[in-house]
């Protein structure tokens, strides 16, 4: 054993530091609790003992069996959802267990989800469906490896019983690894309630686990700091999503984790034809959180942040505080404007792409919309084109030729890459940025319906192990690179909740 002698050795740090924001609670029993995944690569990194939770662990992970020192909790939280407030949302169907301290040093959060009623559950009945636990689970592992910030699930079990949802359907639950789930709505929660020391332990907590360096600061001067280093994460991890199709579905402030990891998959999937406008999820009816509009709402997020701190940085002069955040949200465009240009010039070859090259992505991006071009496997064809790989053998591995429409295009690109790399060294470059393969949204429903209804893990598995390597084209694996064939479109994705 690596931490005492209990295989989960969880902490109350969080239960400890900030009494007023949870309700202690426990998760409902499980009546045949079965262990469905299980994530070694996960509990390796937090230094867990894997062969002590993979065999007979189902009570153990379920909180059922907890060391002394935890404290498992439902946390409290608001949020705006769709734009309206809602002033206390909360755990309804999740238990923080508490957190694991890895062989680094670092906290990390362990979560049930699907573990039953809590104080917070409303109208719901506090539990989860396999099916939506296991699209939690892959795309977390996903975006981990597309080296995108993100919780992730350490195991996913059936409990046994059967949820009611539009049809009976098999029980789950979630375990979920966060660097925290202090969300814009835990914050929201104290703030509309004017509690303003908890707002302040709230904050200095969020400061010491998340952004220590500010703690160097005091004053209103470490909350201004606070709010832009957040601001800070979110500009590249939102540049991050857009430059691999990602749309989150639900960007309400509850589901924006403060830590900058994408948090909360519910109706989430990826852009298939190149369109700001896509939107997948059943709920949004207006685009709200359509795939263009992310980075417009994540800054609104933002400033529902902001809003919260104006007595932490100026108590007597709300007047004051509320120009001196404005002065730092202003500042949101122009850091999501940098993180994007150094993403999208990275997935066009460019090593330092400045200001002028900002016409050149936005008219490739043009093309693609113009066309109705796969957003992933265009990226793909650039390198390919680069590198000179002959049609034939590009199109054993799913990467389809430039398209005729490029070509002034590609001229102007050619000329702005230069000579000072060869062309195939760039081609193989932008090959480690642009992903071969995604969580292409047939593939995702096969795999989870084969698992879920039918307990066929094969093609689960196998998306899975696709999705972990997603840079290296193999040609094998063709049928991953396929868009979603349009006579099953169009695609629509559900809550799941
Ligand atoms: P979500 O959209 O999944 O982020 O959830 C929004 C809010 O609804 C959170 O407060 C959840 O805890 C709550 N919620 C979602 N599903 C359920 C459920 N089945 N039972 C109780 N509460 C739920
Ligand atoms: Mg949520």
């Amino acid at each position: 054993m690596i931490h005492g002698d209990h295989p989960l050795p969880l902490l109350r740090d969080f239960a400890e530091a900030l009494e007023g924001l949870y309700v202690p609670h426990h998760g409902a029993v499980a009546p045949a609790p079965r262990l469905l995944q299980f994530n070694e690569d996960l509990a390796r990194r937090l230094g867990l003992d894997a062969d002590r939770l993979r065999v007979g662990s189902e009570r153990i992970l379920l909180g059922q069996e907890l060391p002394d020192s935890a404290r498992p909790i439902a946390q409290a939280y608001a949020g705006h959802q769709f734009g309206v407030f809602n002033p206390q949302l909360g755990d309804g169907r999740a238990l923080l267990l508490g957190e694991v301290r890895d062989p680094q040093g670092c906290l990390w959060d362990l979560q049930l989800k699907g573990s039953g009623r809590t104080p917070f559950s409303r109208g719901g009945d506090g539990k989860a469906a396999l099916g939506p636990m296991l699209r939690e689970y892959l795309m977390g592992e996903a975006m981990y490896s597309l080296g995108i910030p993100s919780t992730r699930a350490l195991a996913v079990l059936a409990t046994g019983e059967t949820v009611q949802r539009e049809e009976p359907l098999p029980g789950a639950i979630l375990v979920r690894v966060a660097a925290s789930h202090i969300r814009v709505g835990t914050f929201q929660f104290v703030a509309v309630r004017e509690q303003y020391d908890l707002l302040r332990l709230l904050a200095d907590y969020t400061i010491a686990r998340h952004y220590a360096d500010l703690l160097a600061f005091t004053g209103k001067e470490r909350y201004l700091a606070f709010l832009r280093a957040v601001q800070e994460r979110q500009a590249r991890l939102l540049a991050q999503w857009m430059g691999i199709g990602f749309i989150h579905g639900v960007m309400n402030t509850d589901n924006m984790s403060i830590a900058g990891e994408t948090i909360d998959y519910g109706p989430c999937a990826f852009l298939d034809r190149y369109d700001p406008a896509t939107v997948f999820s059943s709920i949004d009816l207006n685009g709200r959180y359509a795939y263009g509009q992310q980075p417009r709402i994540a800054h609104w997020n933002l400033v529902r942040l902001g809003e919260c701190l104006v007595p932490l940085v100026d108590a007597d002069d709300p007047e004051q505080a509320v120009a001196e955040l404005s002065a730092v949200l202003q500042e949101f465009p122009d850091q999501y404007r940098l993180a994007w240009r150094k993403i999208f010039g990275a997935k066009l070859g460019l090593a330092d792409p400045g200001p002028e090259d900002d016409d050149l992505i936005k008219e490739f991006l043009q093309l693609l919309k113009q066309d109705g071009a796969d957003f992933t496997l265009a990226f793909r064809s650039l390198g390919a084109y680069l590198q000179e790989l002959p049609p034939a053998q590009a199109a054993t591995l799913g990467i389809p030729p430039v398209w005729p429409s490029w070509q002034g295009w590609l001229t102007r690109w050619r000329q702005r890459l230069g000579l000072a790399r060869s062309p195939s060294q760039i081609g193989q470059a932008m090959d480690q940025v642009n992903p071969l393969y995604i969580p292409r949204n047939h593939q995702v429903e096969i795999a989870l319906a084969a698992a879920s209804r039918a307990n066929d893990w094969q093609p689960w598995q196998r998306l899975l192990a696709v999705l972990r390597d997603p840079y290296t084209a193999r040609p094998e694996l063709l049928p991953y690179t396929e868009p979603m064939p349009a006579d099953l479109g169009p695609y629509r994705t559900f809550c799941g909740t």
